[in-house]
C-alpha cells in the first residue's frame, strides 16, 4: 500500500501542498490531532506563521507526538514556517515559541530583512533536479548554522543574500526556506515522496 502523507493542518498553506501531492498521485490526509498523526507515514509542515503553528500544536496536543514520530524516523518536510518548526535551534523566535526539531540547524526567522521581505529567484538544487528552481520567498527564514549530519541542498545564488543556505536535508527530514507549493514545479514534492517511499 502506498504511504499516506499527512499535512499538518493547524494553519498555513495546507491546500497548496495538498494540490502538489494530488498532481503527483500520492495519498494525503489532514493532521489535526494525535489520532490523525497515528494514521500517516510522513508529515508535511506548511508555510504560514510558525509562532501560531507552535501555539496550536501545543494546545492541540500535537507537539510531543510530532517530536516522538520524528525521533522515530518518520519522514517530514517543512517549507518556510515548516522549516522553522523542524529546526533544533531558532534565532529571533518568540520567547514562548517551540519547535518539533529534528534537523540539527540554527534557523533565523524573517532573516532576509525588510528590503527583501519577499522575493523570487532562480535556485540550483542539484540533488533535486537539473534545471534551476523558481523559488518564492515570503518573510522567509534562512539557515544560519548546520550540524555535521546536515546536507546543504541549496544556497541563494544572487545578491544581496548570495550564499545563504535555504534548503537542507538530514536523513528523512527535508526543509526549504522557500515555497515550492506556490509554484507549478512539483520536483521538491516528488523528491520528498521518494524519501518517503525509500523509508517505507
Ligand atoms: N515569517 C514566518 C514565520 O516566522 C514564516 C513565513 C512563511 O511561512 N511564509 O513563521
Amino acid at each position: 500500500m502506498d504511504p499516506v502523507v499527512g499535512l499538518l493542518a493547524l494553519q498555513g498553506d495546507v491546500r497548496e501542498h495538498a494540490a502538489m501531492f494530488v498532481r503527483l498521485g500520492a495519498r494525503t490526509a489532514l493532521v489535526r490531532s494525535p489520532e490523525d498523526l497515528a494514521q500517516v507515514q510522513a508529515v508535511v509542515i506548511p508555510g504560514g506563521e510558525s509562532t501560531t503553528m507552535s501555539a496550536l500544536a501545543l494546545r492541540w496536543g500535537l507537539m510531543e507526538p510530532l517530536r516522538a514520530r520524528v525521533a522515530d524516523g518518520m519522514p517530514a518536510y517543512g517549507s518556510c514556517a515548516g522549516m522553522i518548526m523542524l529546526a533544533d535551534r531558532l534565532e529571533d523566535a518568540r520567547p514562548d515559541q517551540q519547535t518539533v526539531g529534528g534537523i540539527d540547524v540554527t534557523v533565523r526567522r524573517n532573516a532576509f530583512g525588510r528590503q527583501v521581505d519577499s522575493f523570487e529567484t532562480e535556485l540550483e538544487l542539484p540533488d533535486v533536479g537539473e534545471e534551476p528552481f523558481h523559488a518564492v520567498f515570503i518573510r522567509a527564514p534562512w539557515v544560519e548554522a548546520v550540524g555535521p549530519q546536515v546536507r546543504v541542498l541549496g544556497r541563494v545564488g544572487a545578491e544581496p543574500a548570495a550564499g545563504t543556505i535555504v534548503a537542507v536535508r538530514q536523513g528523512s527530514l527535508l526543509a526549504t526556506s522557500f515555497h515550492p507549493e506556490l509554484t507549478d514545479d512539483t520536483r521538491v514534492h516528488s523528491y520528498f515522496l521518494q524519501m518517503v517511499r525509500e523509508h517505507a
